[in-house]
């Protein structure tokens, strides 16, 4: 990574060694809820926590927050941490809340012993009743001021599923009057008999958020516990649950609140992913046009580029969007070093040599990789009839149009010089095919003087006979507005680009067909691309990762 500055979190815990603090204690943990899959905010928060894990050697563990059987999946589980790993991050310990349910359980009855809980037999909307607002303060519950020995009772038979949903709450007995609404007696547990996908039924009462997640920090030692800052009324709550069970010899974890990172011309919220995903409008959490990190692996980022990206944007104590052309800027940036150039062309029209000896073919250099010596050459085969890109040709044009045109040359990649002589054109006047004459002595890196003529343009091509036809999904952003979620009043959905997608067909070359799942490549002077996982032996399928910002400069 490059070389920067401390960040506010980086500084906290600077200040935190300086005031003696053990470099050996520090810990930290990335805690996703198994809800669905991560997106490109996630990757923020786990290349802010890893990193951090990494410049003070430390360790990271991959906590599981999974409290809410209702919505969490082993299929997640696996998602996640398929995601951090393909990032690069090692973590320390795999561990899940649910892993503490008991000792959250025993803590729970402690915390009624000592009579800072109480079971609450009103209905939800009875309490919000009497939550109060934040100018008024709450009324208490006539439940508020029950026996240790009836609410033990009670919480035992909540335990062991006596009550049905919504009957009874545990509810921590703080302030009813307290400014932070969140310390106004908030729920503990609730009743829900839901099968969690690891403690299956054992469990008819499951812990909140704000109960657990402090909690396990603390069991695991963990020394901070960033979050993101719509936790920060939360942070008053998490210290005083923290006050009730702590004990001095253990290590006091330290909420911590960065601000979440939005990206433009899309959203980074699981929820209204999985809308997109269960209406149809996307293909799966991966589709390539996903803020998911399983869409962007499919799309061709990779793992570098990501976390440049986190590290470019840094982390913020003010919310704000970051528009998508800095992502965009960190894949090609990567891409650039290490993807590997073919030619292919995508909007075809014929190419034919004529005064090359028709039946003839040879097989040509071509550079694997200017930025990487390493990388060698590979051969690309040559003959009479070739495919350019239909852009690249113009039967009339000004002193600047540097491609190929009737009476000038230009230099064909890796290959001739090649010089326009007439064109061929179907009945509605749309050209079908260009004829031109090659210069024999002009091969490239052939080192004649005719090679050596200075050429301003060169274009790409490929061999007709030898293409590899392929299907090409070009994508655009899947939001046409920078800010989707931006206004509660108006649905995100209806900003959806119906024109995120285009499927074409391409014409490659044939290199390409050993290519496998996932291998990046640069076309020339087109862009990235990818092969997509639904290639089959018969059809070779490639994304579009991103476009070139330049094309060659030479
Ligand atoms: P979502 O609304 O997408 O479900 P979440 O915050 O509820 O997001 P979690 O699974 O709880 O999702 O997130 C795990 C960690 O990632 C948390 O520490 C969370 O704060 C952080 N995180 C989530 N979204 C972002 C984001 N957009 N930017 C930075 N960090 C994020
Ligand atoms: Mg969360
Ligand atoms: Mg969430």
């Amino acid at each position: 990574t490059r070389e920067r500055s401390l960040n506010f979190i980086e500084e906290i815990i600077e200040e935190d060694l300086a005031n003696g603090m053990n470099r050996e204690s520090l810990r930290f943990r990335f805690p996703p809820e198994p809800n669905g899959y991560l997106h490109v905010g996630h990757a923020s928060s786990i290349c802010l926590n890893f990193g951090l894990g990494l410049r003070y050697n430390a360790p990271v563990n991959l906590r599981f927050d999974d409290t809410n059987p209702a919505k969490e999946e082993q299929e997640y589980v696996d998602a996640i941490k398929k995601d951090v790993e393909w990032l690069g991050y090692q973590w320390a310990e795999e561990r899940y809340a649910s892993d503490y349910f008991q000792q959250l359980y025993d803590w729970a009855v402690e915390l009624i012993k000592k009579g800072l809980a109480y079971v609450d037999s009103q209905s939800s909307e009875e309490m919000a009743k009497q939550k109060g607002t934040p100018s008024q303060p709450g009324s208490e519950s006539p439940y508020r001021n029950r026996s240790v020995e009836e609410n033990l009772e009670l919480f035992e038979q909540m335990k062991n599923g006596e009550f049905p949903e919504g009957t009874h709450v545990l509810r921590a007995k703080i302030n009813m009057a307290s400014s932070n609404m969140l310390m106004r007696d908030p729920i503990m547990y609730r009743i829900l008999h839901k099968q969690h996908h690891r403690t299956g039924n054992d469990w008819k009462i499951y812990p909140m958020y704000d109960w657990a997640h402090g909690e396990s920090d603390y069991v695991e030692s963990i020394s901070h516990s960033l979050c993101t800052l719509e936790f920060l009324m939360h942070r008053e709550l998490y210290d005083w649950f923290l006050d009730q069970i702590h004990d001095n010899n253990s290590i006091r974890p330290k909420q911590r609140e960065f601000a979440r990172r939005n990206l433009s011309h899309t959203v980074v919220s699981k929820r209204k992913l999985l809308q997109l995903v269960q209406e149809g409008h996307v293909t799966g959490w991966d589709d390539p046009r996903m803020s998911t990190i399983s869409g962007m692996r499919r799309r061709g980022y990779t793992p570098m580029a990501i976390r440049n990206f986190a590290d470019t944007i840094g982390i913020a104590k003010r919310t704000n969007l970051v528009d998508v052309s800095v992502l965009e800027f960190c894949v090609r940036e990567d891409l650039n070093k290490t993807a590997p150039r073919v030619m292919g062309v995508l909007d075809p029209v014929k190419l034919v040599i004529t005064n090359y000896p028709e039946g003839q073919e040879e097989w040509l250099d071509a550079e694997n990789n200017p930025e990487d010596e390493s990388a060698g050459f590979r051969k690309v085969p040559f003959s009479r009839e070739l495919y350019i890109e239909r852009e690249d040709f113009m039967e009339e044009a000004n002193r600047k149009y540097f491609r190929l045109t009737l009476g000038k040359e230009v230099r064909l990649k890796n290959a001739y010089i090649i010089k326009g002589e007439s064109v061929v054109k179907d009945a509605d006047g749309n050209i079908t095919e260009i004829h031109c004459t090659y210069d024999t002595d002009s091969r490239s890196g052939s080192g004649t003087e005719a090679s050596l003529r200075k050429i301003k343009g060169t274009i790409h091509w490929v061999s007709i006979q030898h293409a590899l036809e392929a299907e090409i999904r070009i994508y655009d952003r899947l939001f046409t507005h920078e800010n989707p979620d931006g206004d509660k009043e108006i649905d995100f959905k209806s900003y959806l680009n119906p024109n995120s997608l285009e499927v074409i067909k391409g014409y490659l070359e044939p290199s390409l067909s050993e290519a496998k799942d996932g291998d990046r490549f640069q076309f020339q002077r087109l862009g990235y691309f990818c092969v997509d996982r639904d290639s089959t032996a018969e059809k070779i399928v490639f994304n579009k990762t991103v476009g070139l910002r330049d094309t060659w400069a030479k």
